[in-house]
């Protein structure tokens, strides 16, 4: 049996009643593992370069095998940025081969580099009209997703100098929300004040960015961009409760 696994922890209080974001994780582990996995979340939890976290919630859900849906690893480059101005023309190019709009990354940086405070999920903007879809500071939280194999994603990273724990949950995320329907992009970066690593990801490949932040920023987001006149409701349903595993292609390199 599986089960999804998710911690969210925040300081100040609960994230609905104002605390701020501490930090998330989201796995899907046999029974066996649930306990050991609960125990690294705490700590995760309490233990964050963001701050020490008085609020902490745990999920544990049963998940039926049979709705368990699979895509596959989204295929893994790193670009190496001078600087951020060099590491934001990156992901402008990238964005624009995945087919979105000036006017959508303009706004898209517009909006991340806006923030005042990290927000706890990822904001939907119009691939072409650079419109904000969703409202607020929870954003889309994407949940119920892990690898299918831990250790042929942790050897598939390795070879490709990428296994952190940072690259393997961001991996995951990032190919679970391109296989939503009508999702073309994605830009993210941490809100890990130590981890000025970045990407944008597309339906072709996800793009590892250095130096996409400035060092010492708490403050990370996410970007899902979206095709116009795409259901927002579905693409939500699909990114929070569709449980996803994400397999290593065969004879990944
Ligand atoms: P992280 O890569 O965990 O440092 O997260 C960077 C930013 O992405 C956070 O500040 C959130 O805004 C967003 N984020 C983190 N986890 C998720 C998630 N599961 N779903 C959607 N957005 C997320």
């Amino acid at each position: 049996m599986l089960y999804s696994v998710r911690m969210r922890a925040a300081q100040g209080g609960a994230h609905e009643k104002g605390g701020r974001h501490i930090s998330g994780a989201e796995r899907i582990v046999t029974a066996a593992k649930v306990k050991d996995l609960l125990n690294e979340m705490f700590d995760r939890a309490l233990y964050h370069s963001r701050g020490r976290a008085d609020f902490i919630n745990f999920t544990v859900e049963q998940v039926f095998p049979e709705r368990v849906k699979t895509v596959e690893l989204l295929d893994i480059h790193t670009m190496s940025a001078a600087d951020m101005k060099e590491a934001r023309r990156f992901a402008y190019t990238k964005l624009q081969e995945a087919g979105v709009a000036e006017k959508a990354i303009i706004s898209a940086f517009y909006f991340l580099d806006g923030l005042k405070e990290s927000m706890r999920g990822a904001m939907l903007v119009d691939a072409i009209s650079g419109e904000r879809l969703d409202a607020g500071m929870r954003g889309v939280r994407v949940s119920r997703m892990d690898a299918a194999d831990d250790q042929a994603l942790a050897e598939y990273l390795k070879r490709r100098n990428g296994d952190s724990l940072h690259a393997r949950e961001a991996v995951v995320l990032a190919s679970k929300v391109i296989s939503a329907p009508n999702v073309l992009a994605e830009l993210c970066w941490s809100d890990d004040p130590e981890y000025t690593t970045g990407y944008v990801s597309s339906k072709i490949c996800y793009t590892r960015i250095t130096n996409l932040k400035e060092v010492g920023s708490d403050i990370g987001g996410r970007v899902f961009f979206v095709e116009s006149n795409a259901d927002v409701r579905q693409i939500r349903d699909y990114l929070e409760e569709t449980a996803v595993l994400v397999t290593v292609p065969e004879g990944g390199k």
